[in-house]
């Protein structure tokens, strides 16, 4: 078994961060580093999957509730569009093998992408 990673330890309550919606099997928090007006991540409860492409190959159905908590959460905190980013790999800025969703939200159409 890995250590905890940092999002196991905040929904454990070992480190503060306040959970802002939560499902059977994820949760979400606010970046501690917003990028975006609204910047969300949403999290699968357990951190058996290091990013999206196991998680798509191992739990379809966890994918896909990530994706509806997003879709709620953009809807509650902004106007209902969202981006949703999963950096896959070091080298593409991952830095929590724990697989998360960023939930990027809120006047975003102007931006380009990167
Ligand atoms: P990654 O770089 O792995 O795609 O995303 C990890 C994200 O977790 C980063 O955007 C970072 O700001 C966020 N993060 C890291 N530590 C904490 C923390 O202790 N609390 C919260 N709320 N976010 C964190």
């Amino acid at each position: 078994m890995s250590e905890p990673s940092i999002f196991t330890r905040i929904l454990n309550g070992e480190i503060p961060s306040e959970i802002i919606a939560e499902t059977e099997n994820a949760f979400a928090i606010r970046d501690i580093a917003p990028q975006a007006p609204v910047h969300l991540l949403v999290i699968p409860k357990s951190q058996e999957y290091r990013n999206v492409v196991e998680l798509a190959a191992g739990d379809p159905a966890l994918l896909a509730e990530l994706v509806g908590l997003a879709n709620s959460l953009a809807a509650e905190h902004s106007d209902g569009d969202f981006r949703l980013i999963f950096n896959t790999g070091g080298g593409a800025g991952q830095t929590v093998f724990h697989v998360h969703a960023h939930v990027l939200a809120g006047g975003l159409a102007e931006r380009t992408l990167g």
